[in-house]
């Protein structure tokens, strides 16, 4: 584990102020863009990045001096971290933009996870100017610098104006032949085809990510975002870690009792319903969910439903009435609902 007080060069019972002053300075000492292609420098930076998103949270300092590990950091997470405290982030060539894709599994896979392929569109630097957009010539109207200095006359006196070179848009060359292959775009987009691992249980709103696999630019790639989507199950339904099976049970199941068989994910799972049980009863079976994130599993849910039947043989209907005689449930007597029927509409 690295020693993140030492590369903050601070003590260990540092308070948040001064944790911060040591990072604001060593931050601005060993920016990348002060060292450009020193990859030295870019480690230093990382950690020093690295050491002051731990310690200047409580949590995780506190996890941290007590020994746990506190997670990886990515590029995006550190620089946004620097962008915070120095309030801008200070001129750079821009990341790639960040991408999203899909990936789609059985509700069955999430049993035990599963690496699945996913299709996505990316933009990668062009195969013929590399990313150039063409040949560069340094730009006539700003000599490469980026920038323009007007003179201006101000109350005060004259004074110079700096502003983003119009010509190149601060760039400081302009093309002078146009590749063809790119339109002078610089990039190309290329179809991706990546294996990524959707892990046991995985919730629907979480997204994978992938880092630099999003599209190229001159300033890395971005990440690419992997969005799950399960396909539905004919007899499940989920809920988070849960599943949901409704079960439809006769009248006499539902009065007398029943054996049924619910369709687990690794197969039938035997149930006996008790006598008496009515709708919306909710027998829960542990451990025969999905796998939650700190192990185990969750329940697979079954709610009873009662059917009652709309249409009813002469003889079943016979016993109904004798039933409904012998409990003292008074009913519609013989025939009266069709004569009812033919003046009613229902
Ligand atoms: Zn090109
Ligand atoms: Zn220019």
């Amino acid at each position: 584990m690295k020693d993140y007080y030492a590369i903050l060069g601070v003590r260990r019972d540092a308070t948040q102020e001064e944790i911060k002053r040591a990072y604001r300075r060593l931050a601005l000492e060993y920016h990348p863009d002060k060292h450009p292609g020193n990859k030295e420098m870019e480690e230093r930076f990382k950690e020093i990045n690295e050491a002051y998103a731990v310690l200047s949270d409580p949590e995780k300092r506190a996890a941290y001096d007590r020994g746990q590990e506190v997670g990886e950091f990515s590029w995006a997470d550190l620089f946004s971290l620097f962008e915070e405290v120095f309030g801008a982030r200070p001129a750079r060539t821009p990341r790639g933009e960040d991408l999203e894709a899909e990936v789609e599994v059985e509700l069955k896979d999430l049993l035990t996870g599963k690496e699945a392929e996913v299709e996505y569109g990316r933009l990668v630097f062009c195969p013929d100017c590399q990313g150039a957009g063409g040949s560069r010539v340094v730009c006539p109207s700003c000599g490469g610098r980026g920038v323009v200095e007007t003179y201006r006359q101000g109350l005060f006196g004259a004074f110079v104006q700096r502003s983003t070179c119009p010509h190149c848009r601060g760039q400081g060359y302009v093309l002078k032949e146009v590749c063809r292959t790119c339109g002078g775009r610089g990039r190309v987009s290329r179809k991706e085809v990546l294996k990524v691992r959707v892990p046991p249980g995985m919730d629907e709103r979480a997204l994978l990510r992938v880092p630099g696999m999003g599209n190229l630019g001159p300033g890395g790639p971005g990440d690419l975002y992997v969005r799950l989507r399960v396909r539905p199950h004919p007899e499940l339904e989920r809920e988070g870690p849960h599943l949901l099976y409704r079960l439809k049970l006769g009248l006499a199941q539902a009065a007398l009792g029943t054996r049924v068989e619910v369709p687990g994910l690794e197969g039938p799972i035997p149930l006996e319903i008790p006598p008496g049980t009515g709708p919306g009863e909710v027998f829960e079976l542990e451990g025969a969910g999905l796998p939650l994130p700190k192990g185990g599993r969750g329940s697979l849910r079954v709610v009873t439903e009662i059917q009652v039947p709309k249409k009813l043989s002469p003889k079943a209907r016979d016993l109904l009435r004798a039933y409904a005689e012998e409990v003292g449930e008074s009913v519609l007597p013989e025939g009266l609902w069709d004569r009812l029927r033919r003046g009613f509409k229902r």
